[in-house]
């Protein structure tokens, strides 16, 4: 069969940084940069990259405190330093360097993120990724849910070098499948690449795909390097991708089935209107998303 590489249609460097409460320092790539906006890499609507951030030592966590979501998931990925999780579903966790904690909001949940408290007190380097991935119509209202998945739990596939690897955390590399549950077809792959290693990758080519570079520098299809922190966007145009480590490398790849319907968004929800952007609203302070101490 004939395959083309998928076109490489943008390098980004990071926006300017903002704070999220006092504890992640983030850099929006989504949908804040135009060229990607609200639809451009759906599934996913919204990527918060925390880049390397030596966080000074605090008694007091640093984090974001208690506050709503109803309509997608949110997924965190720990590079570096570790992020305490509680929700008003009962659920909580520690995601440490190199695990992942996926939450469904769907119909609506409470949360709040911090360091963790041991890590707090002594600092140190910071660097995580929060995707939001947007929920079909039909998904949005499901009970909230919460998958931990550590970094032991995903699957891992050996590259040529014998030392670079894919881990997966959701979808499927070469007939190895990601632990994550996904209400749409979603890949996520971390890349952990070595000096001259090689992957290839096959998407279908009407999916959103992109590739953030966590760390070191890479060679996309034999063609454009970019270098730590920088995000590479492709085109609708093929279904390879090549990837070479330029120097030992970690990327974060992703790409997924576009969900083609309305977006509404506002704060922390993601609808398909504004009638359930305001029933969203309502809810939240009729108590209907449950409690959670602060
Ligand atoms: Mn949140």
């Amino acid at each position: 069969m004939e395959t083309k590489y998928k076109s490489i249609e943008a390098i980004f460097p990071p926006p300017p940084f903002h704070m999220v409460g006092d504890g992640f320092r983030v850099h929006n790539f989504f949908p804040s940069l135009p060229q990607i906006g609200l639809k451009g890499m759906s599934p996913f609507f919204l990527m918060d990259y925390g880049s390397k951030w030596a966080v000074p030592p605090s008694d007091t966590p640093r984090g974001v405190g208690v506050h709503p979501h109803r309509g997608f998931e949110t997924v965190t990925i720990a590079y570096h330093g570790k992020v305490a999780h509680h929700d008003s579903a009962g659920n909580s966790g520690v995601i440490g360097e190199g695990d992942v904690q996926w939450m469904t909001a769907g119909a609506g949940v409470l949360h709040k993120e911090f360091h963790e408290k041991e890590y707090s007190k002594i600092g140190g380097v910071f660097q995580m990724v929060q995707l939001w991935v947007n929920l079909p119509a039909k998904n949005k209202m499901t009970p909230a849910k919460y998958q931990s998945i550590e970094n032991k739990d995903m699957a891992r596939f050996l590259l040529d070098d014998g030392k670079s690897y894919i881990e997966i955390i959701a979808g499927e590399y070469k007939g190895l499948k990601g632990p994550a549950f996904t209400f749409s077809p979603v890949n996520m792959f971390n890349a952990k690449m070595i000096k001259a290693g090689k992957a290839d990758l096959r998407f279908d080519k009407n999916y959103n795909t992109c590739i953030l570079v966590i760390e070191g520098e890479i060679k996309i299809n034999d063609s454009k390097t970019a270098p730590e922190n920088y995000l590479i966007l492709f085109g609708h145009d093929g279904d390879e991708i090549s990837i070479e480590a330029v120097k030992d490398s970690v990327v974060l790849i992703l790409s997924g089935e576009p969900i083609n319907e309305p977006i509404a968004s506002h704060g922390p929800f993601v609808m398909n209107t504004q009638d359930e952007i305001k029933m969203a609203y309502e809810d939240f302070y009729n108590g209907k998303f449950g409690y959670l101490e602060d």
